[in-house]
Formats: structure tokens, C-alpha cells, sequence
């Protein structure tokens, strides 16, 4: 039970830019009270699953471009603004000030040295002891209205505090089961703040060709994701690595990658086109299927490719090139090579939709940058609200440019309200 009490600044949400936020304003200035308000009864609780509980908190190569807003496109302001000069080096120094220490992995993926997610969380609940702020938990925020020259915090229990500044760091809809709901995005609208559509993201496609026969398959290729509208057709993403295929369509880092970029709108629809074989032009693959036919002159039709996709790919993939089971190679005319070719090199699927909130890494959308100042983080619509994380129409790659974000501008919203104070 919290009744009353006025703090300097107040955090609504233990996550990763919460408890950024709240570090980062301590530090510049200790003589300020500083609380964060959770409404799960333990902090960080999505942390500990981040990076399949290893935390891939950061990416060596952390740039404007990395990131989109559903709203602006591309390396919008704010990014430009979090992510100039040595960025990776500042978050990462800051990170390393708190204990924690970096291993540097593939692709630029930055990890804890002991690759568990929980020595981050502990590392960050360390410093917010030791920078005495205060963390209350079960203290599920509804409304923030003005009293006097402070903003009051009402829970859904009826508790309240008073805060001179506040930080809404409630995190978007991804990872449902970890407490997000958008509630961010509510206590936004309540000052007039736009909410970009909000959409799950960094999540499996659902397809409508049964693809069932290849559950369980991976196999290294680009997927293109294009968008169909009435007057034609865009290359809205593609991305390079594992496809998985599942019994309800496409899954893994490249898939997920993609998935950022699909927004169903009316007179809209997608089409996911993967290429299996990347290092072959269509001309030369069709030259070596045609040499394949003659050694495996006396085998199934899959032979064919089996060599170069794994076995139920090859399967699929001469199925949908209408070839029957009980034909030989040697029974495929030069037109039925030349659509398998075209089929290794784009097998295309009909999307109807992506994974639930529940199977989504981050969200797509969000409170509107338009409103929000890309230096401070401040609301432009309400004065001494700032805003951090996934609760902005932000958004980027797997990798650790989404943890990234939150550490960046949960630093730079904890030290702007610090500042103004
Ligand atoms: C399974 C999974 C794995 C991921 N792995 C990675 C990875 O390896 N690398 C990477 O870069 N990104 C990863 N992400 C994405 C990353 O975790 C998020 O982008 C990041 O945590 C967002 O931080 P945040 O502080 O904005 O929000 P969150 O971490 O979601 O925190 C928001 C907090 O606010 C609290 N809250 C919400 N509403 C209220 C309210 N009304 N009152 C009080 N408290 C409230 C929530 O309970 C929550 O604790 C992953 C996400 C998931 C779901």
C-alpha cells in the first residue's frame, strides 16, 4: 500500500528502460528521490527470457539505420539523435559501471561475459540499490493527472504517489505472458499522444500453402517479403540466414526480421518468397539440374536437389513442381528442371498473418515520435512527461538493437528529467 509521498521523479515500469532511466538519473543527481512503480510483483520479468535467457543486450554496431518507426520510415530523428558518434562505446561503458561486463558474439551481438540473462537483472537491481531508489512492485499505474505543479500516480488498487517528473516506461504489447499490455499507450492518449498502430513484430508468418511436410526443416536462404496493392507489387523486406519452416509456415531470425515490415491494410496483401539457394543465379542452377538429371537418371524426382536442400525440402519442392512420386529423373522434360530451378530460387507463399502478442519479441508502432522531442524525450503535449523504450513507435532488427533502444533512451529520458529539475 502506497499512499502519498512526492518524488522527484517517478518510473512507471521495471524493465530494461526503467531501470536505465531511473540509474541514469541518480547518478547525475543524488540528492533526487527517484521511484519506479511495477506492476508485476518482481522487476526485469521479460529480461530473464531476453536472447533465450542469454540477453543480447546490445549490438557493436547500434546506427540510426538499424531502426524504424512504423510512422516516419527509417532512422527517424530519434535514433539519429540516441545512436551518433560512439553510441555503442557510451551505452556500453555506462553498462560495464554497473557490472556489466561484455562478450562480443557473431554478427556483432553483445552478451553478458556469463551469457545468463539473470547476471544482467541482478547487475541492474545492484545499481538501483545502491543509488537508493526506491522499486515498488504491484503498483499497476491507470492515471497520471495533474495536481499543482505534480503529476499524481493512481494505481488500479487506488494506491497513489506524487511525481515532479514521470517516465512512462511501460514497454509495448510484445511478450504478453511477461505482463505487457499497452498500457502505455493509454496513459499516453489520457494527454492527447497519438498511438501509431501498435502490431507484433520480430514474429513467425502464418502461410496459406500447407507447408506441413517441411515442419521442422531449416535450411540457410534470403526470405522476400513483398507487398501486393492494387497497382502492383513492393520488395517490402528481405533478409538472409536459417529459415525454419513450421506446420503453420515460416519461422527464424531472417523470418522474424522480415515481420517488422507487415502492416495489413485494406487493399493490402503479402506474399513471402524464399530463395533456397542463394549462391546460384537461375541460369546456373538450371545448368547444374539439368548435369543432376543425368547422374540421378535412375532416382526419385527429389534427387534432383536433395543434394543441395535437405531431403523434405527437396520433397516439397519437386511436389510443387508437379513432379509424381513413381517418375524417375530421367522422366523430367527440360521445362519441369526449369520450374524446379525457379521454384529452389523463389518458393513463394501466401501470407495470412504473423505470430500472436505472445510469440512477438518487440512491437511495431507505437506512441507517436511527432509528439515526443527526439533530444529530450519529453511529451510535447503535457510538460515534465517523458517517455522510454518500446512504448514509442520504435522498433529494430533481432540482434540487440531492440535492448539496445531501451538502455539508450531510457538513459537519455532518466537524465533529461534529471536535468530539468
Ligand atoms: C522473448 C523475448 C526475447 C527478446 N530477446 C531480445 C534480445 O535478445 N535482444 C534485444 O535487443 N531485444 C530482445 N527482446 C526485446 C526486448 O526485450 C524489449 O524491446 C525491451 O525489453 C523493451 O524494454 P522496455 O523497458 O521498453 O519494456 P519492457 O521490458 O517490456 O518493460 C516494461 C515494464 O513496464 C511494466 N508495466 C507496464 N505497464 C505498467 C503499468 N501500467 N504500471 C506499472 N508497470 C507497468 C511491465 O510489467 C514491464 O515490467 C526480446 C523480447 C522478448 C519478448
Amino acid at each position: 500500500m502506497k499512499r502519498g509521498g512526492l518524488y522527484d521523479i517517478a518510473i512507471i515500469g521495471a524493465g530494461a528502460s526503467g531501470l536505465l532511466a531511473a540509474i541514469a538519473a541518480a547518478r547525475l543527481r543524488p540528492e533526487l528521490r527517484v521511484i519506479i512503480v511495477e506492476k508485476n510483483a518482481e522487476p526485469a520479468k521479460k529480461l530473464y527470457a531476453t536472447g533465450n535467457g542469454r540477453c543480447n543486450y546490445l549490438n557493436t554496431g547500434l546506427s540510426p539505420e538499424a531502426y524504424s518507426s512504423a510512422e516516419l520510415g527509417s532512422a527517424p530523428e530519434i535514433a539519429k539523435t540516441l545512436f551518433h558518434g560512439n553510441a555503442y562505446g557510451v551505452i556500453s561503458d555506462f553498462l560495464r559501471g554497473i557490472g556489466i561486463e561484455p562478450k562480443e558474439s557473431s554478427e556483432g551481438r553483445v552478451y553478458p561475459r556469463s551469457m545468463q540473462a539473470s547476471d544482467v537483472v541482478s547487475a541492474l537491481l545492484s545499481a538501483i540499490r545502491s543509488e537508493r531508489i526506491e522499486l515498488l512492485c504491484g503498483f499497476d499505474a491507470k492515471e497520471i493527472v495533474r495536481v499543482e505543479d505534480s503529476w499524481k500516480l493512481q494505481s488500479a488498487e487506488r494506491d497513489y504517489l506524487y511525481a515532479r517528473r514521470v517516465i512512462i516506461a511501460t514497454g509495448g504489447r510484445a511478450g504478453i505472458q511477461y505482463g505487457c499490455i499497452g498500457e502505455g499507450y493509454r496513459l499516453a492518449q489520457a494527454f492527447g499522444h497519438r498511438i501509431v498502430k501498435p502490431i507484433p513484430a520480430l514474429t513467425h508468418l502464418i502461410t496459406a500453402e500447407d507447408a506441413g511436410a517441411m515442419a521442422g526443416v531449416r535450411a540457410a536462404g534470403r526470405v522476400s517479403l513483398i507487398k501486393l496493392m492494387g497497382y502492383g507489387s513492393v520488395t517490402a523486406a528481405s533478409d538472409s540466414g536459417e529459415i525454419q519452416f513450421t506446420k503453420t509456415g515460416i519461422s527464424g531470425i531472417c523470418t522474424f526480421n522480415v515481420s517488422r515490415h507487415m502492416r495489413f491494410e485494406d487493399g493490402v496483401s503479402y506474399r513471402a518468397e524464399l530463395d533456397l539457394l542463394e549462391e546460384y543465379g537461375e541460369e546456373e542452377l538450371n545448368e547444374l539440374l539439368l548435369e543432376r538429371r543425368t547422374i540421378f537418371a535412375a532416382e526419385a524426382p527429389e534427387a534432383i536437389i536433395s543434394g543441395l536442400l535437405p531431403r523434405k525440402a527437396a520433397q516439397y519442392i519437386v511436389n510443387r513442381a508437379g513432379c509424381l512420386p513413381r517418375e524417375r529423373c530421367r522422366d523430367l522434360d527440360r521445362d519441369r528442371v526449369r520450374r524446379i530451378a525457379q521454384l529452389c530460387k523463389k518458393l513463394s507463399f501466401t501470407v495470412t498473418g504473423t505470430g500472436s502478442w505472445k510469440d512477438a519479441q518487440v512491437t511495431s508502432g507505437g506512441v507517436s515520435l511527432t509528439e515526443v522531442d527526439p533530444a529530450e524525450l519529453s511529451s510535447r503535449l503535457a510538460k515534465h512527461i517523458y517517455f522510454c523504450g518500446e512504448v514509442l513507435d520504435v522498433d529494430a532488427p533481432c540482434g540487440g538493437f531492440n535492448l539496445g533502444f531501451a538502455f539508450a533512451s531510457g538513459m537519455t529520458a532518466g537524465l533529461s528529467a534529471a536535468a530539468s529539475i
